[in-house]
């Protein structure tokens, strides 16, 4: 018998979705619920890495993941100049293992939608335009009431409403994400035949410029750049700010430049960093994800973290037989000191462009390449 019978999972993004399949399957009773009126509606584009994907295989969605989106497992560092110049092409490290490409790169939205129906076939309920209004703590369970007036006892609430997590405030966690110094520009858009892995050009008049294949038609191109306001940008405005930028850069840029069109299809976010001491429960109820956990993008390790606390957190109510300390314990000792890892590497690496230093940049990702190997 698992620990619980029935779970109430806040937030149908990558935690969400991924702890609702792993119980569902395991025979629990979930209900999944998220605030958005859809949840496969956003626009860009997402890089996963190696052992993201084997959380996805694990799941049961990794031909899917594989038919939808864009396998290379090779990087190239190009130079801010007018060339392009390719400086390096290196093999990308399998951090999911031999048999499963370094990296894939997906839309965003197809990525939310093969796990929603992962989730729905294995029997999780979802409801969509839906929160908690309120939270009342038990001793073995959680009282709910949903914004749509139900109430319900959970044996175990898990939040996984990301970053801004209403979750996190809920239970009197006071932790906040804060801004790093970074902003990034990202556009998705059509595919030039010239794009075919991510290249990376460091320098030029922002900190870094660069793309990533999302399937054969789809990319997400970015530039990363000192955090600006840019709210009160049009999004015409938007793109053309983008755009400006993206004149210093060639190589394939020269080939993306020109398909740049939709306004509607460039966002603007700066970088934000949080790390939730532990535990990440109080009581019955328990973070995942950004909601415990958030970096910036510079390692694209935010969503391959949130699915592996997914898969641990999923694994440990399965195995045991009560939700106990014992078992908070060993979701802390499993998964903080890994995130931190994570958490600090992505930071340091835009710290160190920032400062205009150099830093150990190569050691930093050997390290980070190398505890990401090892299964969560
Ligand atoms: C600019 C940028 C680029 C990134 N690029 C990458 C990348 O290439 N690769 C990578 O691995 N990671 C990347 N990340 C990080 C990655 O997006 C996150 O780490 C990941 O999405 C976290 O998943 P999550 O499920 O915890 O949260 P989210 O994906 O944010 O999902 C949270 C869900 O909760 C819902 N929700 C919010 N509030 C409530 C509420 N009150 N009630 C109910 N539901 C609620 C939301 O609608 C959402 O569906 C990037 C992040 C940023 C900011």
């Amino acid at each position: 018998m698992p620990a619980v019978s029935n779970v109430l999972v806040i937030g149908a993004g990558l935690a969400g979705a991924a702890t609702a399949i792993g119980l569902a399957a395991g025979g629990v009773a979930v209900d999944l619920i998220d605030v958005k009126p859809a949840v496969d509606a956003a626009g860009s584009g997402i890089t996963m890495q190696g052992n993201g994907l084997r959380e996805l295989r694990r799941l049961g969605v990794w031909e899917a993941v594989r038919a939808a989106g864009f396998p290379f497992s090779s990087l190239g560092l190009r130079a801010p100049d007018p060339a392009g110049t390719l400086l390096a092409e290196m093999p990308d490290a399998r951090t999911g293992g031999p048999d499963l490409p370094a990296t894939v790169g997906l839309p965003r939205s197809a990525l939310a939608r093969i796990l929603i129906n992962r989730a729905l076939a294995a029997g999780a309920k979802l409801r969509l335009g839906t929160w908690v209004s309120s939270l009342e703590p038990g001793g073995d369970d959680v009282s709910v009431v949903l914004s749509d007036g139900s109430a319900g006892r959970y044996d175990l609430v898990v939040g996984a409403d990301g970053i801004r997590s209403a979750t996190r405030e809920m239970i009197g966690i006071t932790d906040e994400p804060q801004p790093t110094g970074m902003g990034i520009f990202r556009a998705f858009g059509p595919r030039p035949a010239s794009v075919t892995r991510t290249d990376l050009i460091y320098g030029g008049p922002s900190y870094i410029a660069g793309y990533c294949p999302t399937s054969e038609a789809t990319l997400y191109a970015y530039i990363v750049e000192d955090a600006r306001d840019r709210s009160a940008l049009s999004p015409e405005q938007r793109l053309a700010a983008m755009l400006a930028l993206a004149e210093a850069y060639h190589g394939p840029w020269d080939d993306i430049r020109p398909t740049l069109t939709d306004p509607a299809a460039v966002s603007y976010t700066q970088f934000e960093t949080l790390l939730v001491p532990p535990p990440w429960n109080r009581g019955r109820v328990v973070l995942i994800g950004d909601a415990a956990h958030a970096c910036p993008p510079t390692l694209a390790q935010g969503g391959a973290q949130a699915l592996e606390d997914a898969a641990v957190l999923t694994e440990l109510l399965l195995a045991r037989a009560v939700v106990d300390d014992a078992m908070w314990a060993a979701l802390t000792a499993r998964r903080f000191d890994r995130a931190k890892a994570v958490v600090e590497a992505s930071c340091q690496l835009g710290q160190w462009q920032l400062d205009h230093e150099q830093g150990d940049v190569l050691g930093l990702l050997a390290a980070i390449t190398a505890l990401v190997s090892q299964p969560a």
